[in-house]
């Protein structure tokens, strides 16, 4: 019997992409992920699983082992930091970008900015390297709320659309980076549980290049 893989899901806009991408690979969950309130499922495989979790917890359950393999956003695993886990292939999904936003009219301090946002690392990285003093206000969701309560001068965020930016009278202002989602695995897990891992990661990256309409 082969090894039992447990694949890591993030819930939410990247869940939407992730579904018919697993679904080319061959991998079908018996429930209806996008609606059921359960966190573990099985699949059409006996020995494949998956959990869904949010995206920020992905690499957290892979970098211990709890999941052998996950998919998420590139944004999420530069903040992690990539500890214990092997970033394997871009599956090209849920692609946005990050970019500083603000008001299009306010002029900024010439002092310290305060920023607020939800990736502060990647936001220290990013002033620093532009030689720009930041205050980091760390928030977990609604970032655009900040500056219009006076909470930041700006926010760094996902854009997709620009929508959510639009209706809360906010501009997209400095791109930052192209965010999309990857593949990550365990590493110990890719040494454990080489043959049945090896066998998922394939289904996967051949899903990638398999185009849609090939359904
Ligand atoms: P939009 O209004 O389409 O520009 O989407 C912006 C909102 O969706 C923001 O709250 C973002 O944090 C979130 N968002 C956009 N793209 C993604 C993505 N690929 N993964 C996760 N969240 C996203």
């Amino acid at each position: 019997m082969s090894d039992k893989i447990t694949i890591a899901l993030a819930k939410g806009r990247i869940l939407k992409e992730t579904l018919p991408l697993l679904e080319r690979a061959g991998i079908t969950p018996q429930d209806d992920l996008e609606k059921s309130r359960k966190l573990i499922f099985n699949t059409n495989h006996d020995n494949i699983n998956l959990v869904l979790i949010r995206s920020a917890d992905v690499p957290t359950y892979v970098q211990y082992g709890a999941a052998d393999m996950g998919i998420a956003g590139k944004d999420v695993l530069l903040e992690h930091g990539g500890e214990g886990l092997y970033e394997w292939v871009d599956l090209h999904i849920a692609p946005c970008k990050l970019m500083t936003a603000g008001f299009a009219d306010k002029e900024l301090p010439k002092g310290r900015l305060k920023v607020a946002t939800k990736y502060t690392g990647i936001t220290r990285d990013y002033f620093m390297k532009l030689g720009r003093q930041v205050e980091l206000i760390k928030l977990y969701g609604s970032m655009e709320l900040a500056p219009i309560v006076g909470l930041s001068d700006m926010i760094v965020d996902l854009v997709d659309t620009g929508n959510t930016l639009k209706a809360n009278g906010l501009v997209p202002q400095d791109f930052i980076m192209q965010i999309t989602s990857r593949l990550i695995v365990n590493r110990a897990s890719l040494k454990m549980k080489n043959k049945a891992l090896k066998q998922v990661i394939e289904k996967i990256e051949n899903a990638v290049k398999q185009p849609e309409q090939a359904l």
